[in-house]
């Protein structure tokens, strides 16, 4: 009889588990929408909309969505919807201006003393509002070899201090290859803080195996951990689980998330997302505008709305439960506050 490699605890130990449920995610619109007995009528825009951005979404975050609501709030942002043809006026495919910013190949730097590394195109799960869907990932490097001119130029510049793996998700790499990575920024003697920006923790909450806890912690850099949720109803469960672990490790962990119309745009999910990340021990960090990329309009909350929604949070939260609502700009030094 073959050995299924899954219950291996050798092979969970090596990574086997997570890259499993990865296989795994829904790929299919018909299979969604049987999944979550969602009305058939939504398939044909669904498969539509998928042709311009693939759905994807794990089955860990497939079970915090509610079945039979076609509102809701995690189902809408991964859910394919002919909105997305929608060709609005200002949205366009690099809206932060990502493109200006590069200072080699697979490296960005907007900011002082940070710089923002793409470490891969790849992701768990497919925001439907996501910034970066138009991006040239295929253009960019992926083996250590084709990142030296990276490297090279984060050790000429020493006002850097801390580079941002991005993506992308960073954490779609394996272990033996963030190692490598790792090695290298270790060696690069000015650094001296790792950032990782990850939404896995949220949507594939097995891929925080202790092996990559250890070795975030194993680095000569203090690691900081950002990741990307949006709405309470997804900090549960396995997702919370994930995010306790990685605070118990003592990495520091901090949240973004995006305002979305129907999606978190009302103060009672605000309050709840801000009140279960700091219960579980992180900070939010930023409420970002959404950026203005196409296809994304249908998400879009007038900035109005969203300076009343952090008023109304002030009343209700202590300062340090209430995060930094922010657009960015391009050409701009750091992200706008916006309130
Ligand atoms: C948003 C962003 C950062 C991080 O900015 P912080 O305000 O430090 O969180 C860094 N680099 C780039 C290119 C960014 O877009
Ligand atoms: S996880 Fe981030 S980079 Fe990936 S699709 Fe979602 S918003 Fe985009």
């Amino acid at each position: 009889m073959l050995k299924d490699a899954s219950i291996d605890p050798k092979n969970r130990e090596l990574g086997e588990s997570w890259s499993r449920s990865l296989a795994q995610a829904v790929r299919d619109v018909d299979q969604l929408v049987e999944l979550l007995n969602l009305p058939k009528s939504l398939s044909p825009q669904a498969l539509a909309a998928a042709r311009l951005f693939p759905l994807m979404v794990p089955k860990s975050y497939l079970n915090r969505i509610e079945p039979g609501n076609p509102s809701d709030p995690l189902l809408l942002q991964v859910l394919p919807l002919g909105d997305e043809f929608d060709q609005a006026p200002g949205f366009t495919e690099d809206a932060v201006g990502d493109n200006q910013s590069k200072t080699a190949p697979g490296l960005m730097q907007k900011y002082a003393g940070r710089a923002l590394f793409i470490a891969t195109g790849s992701c768990a799960v497919h925001c439907r509002y996501c910034f970066r869907r138009h991006y040239p990932y295929g253009d960019e490097p992926k083996t250590m070899a084709e990142w030296e001119p990276a490297f090279a130029a984060l050790e000429a510049d020493t006002s850097i201090k801390e580079v941002i793996l991005s993506g992308g998700d960073p954490l779609m790499l394996t272990d033996a290859r963030l190692a490598k990575l790792f090695e290298r920024f270790n060696s690069i003697g000015h650094l001296s803080r790792l950032r990782i920006h990850s939404r896995l923790p949220i949507v594939l909450p097995d891929r925080m195996t202790d092996r990559l806890i250890d070795l975030m912690r194993s680095s000569r850099l203090t690691p900081i951990m950002v990741v990307h949720a949006n709405h309470p109803q997804e900090l549960q469960n396995d997702c919370a689980q994930a995010l306790k672990k990685i605070v118990q490790a003592g990495i520091t962990v901090l949240n973004q998330a995006v305002l979305l119309k129907g999606v978190n745009d009302s103060i009672e999910p605000l309050e709840q997302l801000c009140e279960r990340l700091v219960d579980l021990g992180v900070i939010p960090y930023y409420l970002h505008q959404l950026d203005r990329v196409a296809g994304t309009a249908h998400f879009e909350v007038p900035e109005q709305v969203g300076r009343l929604l952090i008023e109304a949070l002030r009343k209700k939260l202590p300062g340090y439960a209430i995060p930094q609502y922010v657009r960015e700009i391009p050409g701009e030094g750091h992200k706008t506050p916006l309130f």
